[in-house]
């Protein structure tokens, strides 16, 4: 992959609040990086192949739920035709009704079951120090929301650990969907995330594997 790749993206949010400023200086801090942002419903305008064109990625930090069936499949096409994503934290839990968002994220969180715990101070685990997206990475502290009582699909790649009992095992995994390659991070609640250099690298090096692996 080419590391100092200029690459632009769009990273949409709406549906859950969070801490603005600092979110975004995150993006700000990384090298050779650009992005738009849209909030949903308006997000929806950039989710057809023809819009989303003009980026190499999409990253996803909503947790938006409505989505009519045309959004559907033009959100399908996109992922047909090929888009490099990455969701972010609670872009797990957007789209609970829409079955097929489960597939496509990689992950399955359910309603009533999945549970939250915030400011845990544990150790998130490299599991592959090999792959791309945490090549350079070795375990670290983060103290950020954690999600338990949600699984991974089985056949994603699993990225990132945790053994905390707050927190489900598999925490960042990457996967196809169709021919999109896919990254999810569950880190990611708030400026302590933010702000944490492990987290920072590894959302600009999921990015950039995402992108690379497309071309
Ligand atoms: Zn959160």
């Amino acid at each position: 992959m080419v590391a100092n790749k200029q690459i632009h993206t769009l990273v949409i949010t709406g549906g859950h609040g969070f801490e603005q400023e600092p979110f975004w200086q995150m993006f700000n801090g990384f090298e050779n990086f650009s992005y738009d942002t849209v909030a949903f419903p308006d997000a929806f305008k950039y989710l057809n192949v023809e819009a989303a064109k003009k980026y190499d990625a999409l990253v996803f930090y909503d947790m938006w739920q409505e989505i009519t069936a045309d959004q559907q499949t033009a959100y399908l096409e996109l992922l047909n035709q090929g888009k490099p994503i990455v969701y972010l934290h609670h872009a797990l839990i957007s789209f609970q009704d829409w079955d097929e968002f489960d597939r496509i994220v990689g992950g399955v969180w359910e309603e009533g079951q999945g549970t939250v715990k915030h400011n845990v101070q544990y150790t998130i685990q490299i599991a592959d120090p090999d792959h791309p997206a945490t090549k350079g990475m070795q375990d670290f502290e983060i103290e950020d929301e954690t999600y338990g009582n949600f699984s991974a699909n089985p056949d994603v790649h699993a990225l990132l650990k945790a053994d905390h009992p707050e927190s489900a095992p598999v925490i960042g995994w990457t996967h196809r969907y169709a021919n999109s390659q896919i990254v999810y991070i569950q880190l990611g609640h708030d400026r302590l995330a933010y702000g944490n250099p492990g987290y920072r690298k590894l959302v600009d090096q999921g990015i950039r594997w995402v992108v690379a692996a497309e071309n």
